[in-house]
């Protein structure tokens, strides 16, 4: 286990905000977890790859970044392969395994970043696909005690970008691997936003699971600002789920607002849409602000403090309560 006194966090985090970290312990194997940490770890964060991140202030917690590496086959059959992957892993680099082991299941959520290990953490999802479709078990450890716990997949108690380590037991567990289901037939889920439209344009009708992943990819390239070049963390609030009575009265007043139900009580408002129609698309101040094509986006042009995002953050969620009366809820963790 290395260990970093006094670092900058800027390389870690997408939203490239400066911010020193009093101490970082690198976990790179599972020895590391097993012998080098003491229980009850107290006053820790957990890292992965800091892309649902907002740090506002210096570290004084002990962050424990999770670098640990390995992919599985546990068991396969014709039709499926259970497989076992170390947290530190990256995220998008085992979709691209996956699909070259002719593994599938993960395609639409292909290019998200981060680590297997924070996949569990807001359930990602992304193009009509959630990853509790496939996660079959969560390891982990329990901060507390050492104790290393296996989750099955109801245990996870998954939701819409929520899991019970994001709520329930937030802060408790360090996941230390996660253990998938993926299909050896192909299941293509194509009825998404573009994703249609990208693939006819290449001329393709019958798409394999890569073509799909391809064409997510390019998608993403195209919308989304790359944190390498202008940092952020990736859709800064979660859509909105709102009773149907609200969705009403809104739609007497904005005709077109864009909806997709959930049940026959509640109905999801593309959060993007409503912070446009609030009048932030674009809003720049300095070096930070709403990413122009995409208003879900903050970002950090350069130098920007991580306070000062948080601050923008509580102004667009207050306007577009009193605009809308809808509660944005933020989606990033704010350090
Ligand atoms: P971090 O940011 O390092 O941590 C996030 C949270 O998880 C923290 O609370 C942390 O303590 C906890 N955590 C991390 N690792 C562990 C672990 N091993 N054990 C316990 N807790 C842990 N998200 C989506 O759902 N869908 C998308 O399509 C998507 N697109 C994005 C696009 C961009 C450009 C960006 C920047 C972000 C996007 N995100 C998306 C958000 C982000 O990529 C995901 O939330 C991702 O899973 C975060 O992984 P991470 O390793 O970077 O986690
Ligand atoms: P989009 O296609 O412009 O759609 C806007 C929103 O409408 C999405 O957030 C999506 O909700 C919802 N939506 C669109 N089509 C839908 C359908 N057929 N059924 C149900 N809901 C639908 O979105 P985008 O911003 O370009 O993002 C594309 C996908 O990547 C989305 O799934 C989005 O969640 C994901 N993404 C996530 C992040 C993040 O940081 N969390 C960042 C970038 C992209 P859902 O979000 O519920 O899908």
């Amino acid at each position: 286990m290395k260990i970093l006194h006094n670092t900058d966090l800027q390389p870690f985090n997408t939203f490239n905000i400066n911010s020193i970290a009093a101490e970082i312990f690198v976990i790179e194997s599972m020895d590391d977890f097993e012998n080098n940490l003491k229980f009850p770890l107290k006053n820790i964060k957990i890292w992965g790859g800091g892309s649902n991140i907002l740090l506002t202030q210096p570290q004084s917690d002990t962050i424990l970044k999770i670098e640990t590496k390995g992919k599985n086959i546990l068991q396969e059959n014709d039709n499926e392969a259970i497989v076992k992957v170390a947290a530190g892993e990256n995220w998008h680099q085992f979709v691209l395994w996956s699909l070259e082991n002719k593994l599938y299941g993960l395609e639409n959520l292909s290019l998200i970043p981060g680590t297997v290990g924070a996949c569990p953490i807001q359930n990602i999802g992304a193009y009509g696909v959630e990853v509790k479709s496939v996660i079959e078990n969560v390891e982990a450890i329990d901060l507390e005690t050492g104790k290393t716990l296996t989750f099955a997949n109801q245990d996870c108690e998954f939701g819409y970008r929520d899991s019970i380590f994001k709520s329930k037991y937030k802060g408790k567990y360090l996941i230390t691997s996660v253990i998938f289901k993926l299909s050896k037939k192909p299941n293509i889920k194509i009825g998404y936003g573009d994703v249609q439209k990208i693939l006819a344009e290449n001329g393709i009708s019958n798409p394999t699971p890569s073509d799909v992943s391809n064409a997510i990819i390019s998608i993403r390239q195209s919308k989304l600002p790359d944190p390498k070049e202008v940092g952020n963390a990736g859709s800064f609030f979660k859509n909105p789920i709102i009773p149907i009575d609200l969705f009403d009265n809104l739609k007497q007043k904005f005709d077109n607002i864009p909806s997709y139900p959930i049940d026959n009580e509640s109905i999801k408002i593309p959060a993007g849409w409503i912070i446009e129609k609030c009048g932030w698309k674009g809003f720049r101040e300095s070096n930070f602000g709403v990413h122009p094509n995409q208003a879900l986006v903050l970002v950090n042009y350069g130098g920007a403090s991580g306070k000062s995002i948080h601050h923008l953050a509580q102004k667009i969620q207050s306007d577009c309560y009193e605009k809308m009366g809808i509660k944005l809820e933020m989606e990033v963790n704010v350090w």
